[in-house]
């Protein structure tokens, strides 16, 4: 393991082996399998027999298919249940409990700081900065640095696009910190939903990134969030230590299945087309949201929703309740509490949202 992707790990896990499934065991090609304790017999619910053994732990034909979606080599990638597990995997494997700290960068997704603190890490926040001239929350890099060395963090999770802000980070100032923080911490950049957006994804630069993670998903722009399916890209040493860090079968089989015709060619050229349709529905909804009388502001998106702040938030958010639209209601958080997020739907969806917010009276 290179000496850059050591000296990121939990010094107590160096040297951790993991546990041995036995899948993993190296048994060639055996005719009769009796290493598992599996069932001689589908189960009569199996119609088609494809679940009574164990899967493999890294699924080779669904690890293949990911990476070619995403522009890098197998060994490059860990499929997982969701980047929520790519999530934890991170802080596990690099954070020492009751000890270490992770950066975030609020207002972000809310499961950075909840995985920091089952794992019980510290969780540093360095606030995005909102302008009130233009349309952006913009990452301040230098304050994410100084904050990073100053606090030992171990791990920086960037959201890229961004959620709730929808939009994209940089990748000239995501390089920057992380050329910044080589040795020190792992920068993870969440691409949940990059699809949507126009820049590329930080997974080309990771040669050149040892401490640099990308996280992607299915969940999203591939319309499979039921299926769990997202992973992490990093330096192959990296998903090793982390592979070592997961549960031994996580990705079940019917999953894989699905997965792997999802990323199909005839699949994929019609997931492309959709995401256009999200984005010129997104850019559509905006206008017709920014002309409404009761909107204060819609940020510019590179994601499939938009934040939008109200003159009256509990208004809008019960008037698109009243018309059966359920939304996401964002008032709790720090520096939003005039704000809704609402994803961006097909156009029957984006039109029903702009009637039920109509004209907005003023209210009394
Ligand atoms: C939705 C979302 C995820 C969750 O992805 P899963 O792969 O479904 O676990 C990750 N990150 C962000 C920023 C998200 O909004």
């Amino acid at each position: 393991m290179n000496a850059c992707i050591r000296s990121l790990l939990r010094e107590d896990l160096r040297d951790f082996a993991g546990y041995r499934s036995a899948r993993g065991d190296d048994a060639g090609e055996g005719r009769i399998w009796l290493n598992a304790n599996e069932s001689p017999w589908a189960n009569t619910a199996d119609a088609d027999a494809q679940l009574r053994r164990y899967p493999s732990p890294q699924p080779a034909a669904l690890r293949h298919a990911l990476a070619d979606l995403y522009g890098c080599e197998p060994q490059q990638l860990l499929a997982g249940r969701g980047s929520d597990e790519g999530i934890d995997l991170l802080l596990r494997a690099l954070c020492h409990p009751g000890r270490d700290a992770v950066l975030v960068t609020s207002p972000t997704f809310g499961m950075y700081a909840v995985a920091a603190r089952l794992h019980g890490a510290r969780v540093v926040d360095v606030p995005l900065l909102d302008h009130d001239d233009d349309h952006d929350f913009d990452c301040d890099f230098a304050a994410v640095g100084d904050a990073a060395e100053a606090h030992g963090a171990r791990l920086v999770f960037l959201c890229s696009p961004g959620n709730p802000t929808g939009r994209a980070l940089p990748l000239d100032g995501i390089l920057a910190l992380a050329q910044r923080l080589r040795e020190r911490a792992l920068v993870a950049v969440d691409e949940a939903y990059i699809e949507f957006a126009q820049g590329p994804s930080a997974v080309a630069s990771l040669d050149r990134h040892p401490n640099l993670a990308v996280l992607r998903t299915l969940s999203k722009a591939h319309a499979l969030a039921a299926a769990r399916i997202g992973c992490v890209i990093g330096a192959p040493g990296l998903i090793a230590a982390l592979q070592r860090c997961q549960a031994p079968y996580p990705v079940p089989e019917p999953c894989a299945r699905l997965a792997r015709a999802a990323l199909h060619a005839d699949a994929r050229a019609t997931t492309t087309r959709r995401i256009q349709v999200i984005r010129s529905e997104r850019e559509r909804l905006r206008a017709g949201l920014q002309a409404l009388p009761g909107v204060r502001r819609v940020y510019r998106s590179d994601a499939n929703f938009l934040l939008v702040r109200f003159a009256h938030a509990q208004q809008a958010f019960d008037r698109l309740l009243a018309a059966g639209i359920v939304v996401r209601d964002l008032r709790r958080a720090p520096r939003l509490d005039d704000a809704l997020r609402i994803s961006v739907g097909a156009r029957e969806d984006n039109d029903a949202v702009l009637a039920a917010l109509g004209p907005m009276e003023v209210a009394a």
